[in-house]
């Protein structure tokens, strides 16, 4: 089998590895992305609401809460640098019924302690004001929250990443991997051209892939490998012109944020995602869950009207936490948790991962920085 040698491997081309490769990339670090599909961005990149999140939700001193806001702000700067598109659409999260306020401005506290500081509580009156098909007794607007085309966005990243002198290997799924005496790490990769691959850096960005690549790390402590469960995400499509021009989101539920209207980039609407915990992954939407859809959606939308809703996609969130457990936070391990040095893996980047991308980026190399001088 062929061997080769490389500073630094990202394992999985979806907006994660991307943007750390880009990463790697641009400080010196000669780089190759390894990746399973034939194509970038077919994962969980390519089935989520593509919202740019302001920030709002993530209990204080989280990683999400931290790199969603920074991440926020880097992604616009780059959208806009870059010519990738998006739009900052803002959007309304609206309380349905009087019992619903004290949890809206309990959320509006939390963003203000995240440092989303341009949120404003609005009357059901002035938010018909601005969505005259809304039904709700208050709400709070966030301009700050806006879409961006995903897929768009990982083209750019690659591009910059190959500008900078990294490479993509396509159709090179990791197998198993085991370290050198000293200290690096070799990968067996299959697929197309079958090597063996040595590398001092290692960042594991596979995904749902994530815990089955620690696991196949001969050494790596199975103890720092957390659990993955699935909460498949369903999506509706709406036919027709959309009702509202900004996304419309209800009180966020357990393990998602409610099935909200969210927009594309050309204006359409969609509905979702809701949560469906799953063995394993599979993408087919059961129309018989648009019933539940339409229930959620007529709370504050009443005049949707019965046969609008089609199923659409579903994406898959690798979850950490079982059903019904609370939220579990980002993981970024790096040497300091698992004593595997040059490298980091990333496991539970779920929402708001696609915002938080170029942040997360940062944080790994700073991670690797100890063992990364180019
Ligand atoms: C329903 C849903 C809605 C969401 N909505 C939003 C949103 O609106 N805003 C937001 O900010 N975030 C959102 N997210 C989160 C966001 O989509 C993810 O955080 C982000 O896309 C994760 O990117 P990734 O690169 O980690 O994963 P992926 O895109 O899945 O990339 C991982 C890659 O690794 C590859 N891979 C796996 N195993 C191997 C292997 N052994 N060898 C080589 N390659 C491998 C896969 O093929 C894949 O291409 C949502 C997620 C879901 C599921």
């Amino acid at each position: 089998m062929e061997r080769a040698e490389i500073d630094a491997v990202v394992i999985g081309a979806g907006v994660i590895g991307l943007a750390c490769a880009r990463r790697l990339a641009m400080a010196g670090i000669e780089t190759l992305i390894l990746e399973a599909e034939s194509d970038i961005g077919t994962g969980v990149s390519a089935r989520n609401s593509e919202v740019i999140h302001a920030g709002i939700y993530y209990p204080t001193g989280s990683l999400k809460a931290r790199l969603c806001v920074e991440g926020r702000r880097k992604l616009y700067e780059y959208c806009e640098a870059h010519g990738v598109a998006f739009k900052r659409v803002g959007k309304l999260v609206v309380a349905t019924d009087e019992t619903q306020i004290p949890a809206m401005r309990k959320l509006m506290a939390q963003a203000r302690v995240n440092g989303v500081d341009d949120l404003l509580e609005i009357s059901g009156e002035e938010a018909r004001r601005l969505e005259p098909a809304l039904s709700c007794v208050a709400a709070f607007h966030s301009p700050s929250t806006g879409i961006v085309g995903a897929h768009d966005l990982m083209l750019s990243l690659l591009g910059e990443a190959e500008a900078h002198g990294a490479a993509l290997a396509r159709q090179s799924p990791v197998l198993r991997g085991y370290l050198e005496d000293d200290g690096r790490v070799t990968l067996e990769v299959g697929g197309a051209s079958p090597m063996l691959l040595t590398a001092r850096l290692l960042v594991n960005a596979a995904s749902l892939g994530a815990q089955a690549i620690a696991h196949g790390i001969a050494g790596f402590p199975a103890a720092h490998i957390p659990p993955l469960y699935y909460a498949k995400g369903n999506y509706f499509s709406f036919s027709g012109r959309s009702p509202f021009s900004r996304l419309i989101y209800p009180m966020p539920e357990a393990a998602g944020l409610g099935v909200h209207l969210t927009l594309d980039l050309g204006g359409q609407a969609r509905f979702g995602p809701d949560v469906e915990w799953v063995d394993r992954p599979n993408y087919d939407v059961d129309p018989r869950r648009g019933d539940v859809f339409y229930a959620a959606i007529r709370g504050y939308w009443p005049s949707l009207r019965d046969g609008a809703l089609e199923p659409a996609y579903a994406g898959i969130r690798p979850k950490l936490q079982a059903p019904g457990a609370p939220g579990a936070d980002f993981r970024i391990d790096g040497p300091e948790r698992h004593g595997m040095t040059g490298q980091v893996h990333l496991f539970g980047i779920e929402s708001p991962g696609l915002t938080s991308s170029l942040a997360i980026a940062d944080e790994v190399w700073k991670q690797l920085q100890g063992n990364a001088e180019p």
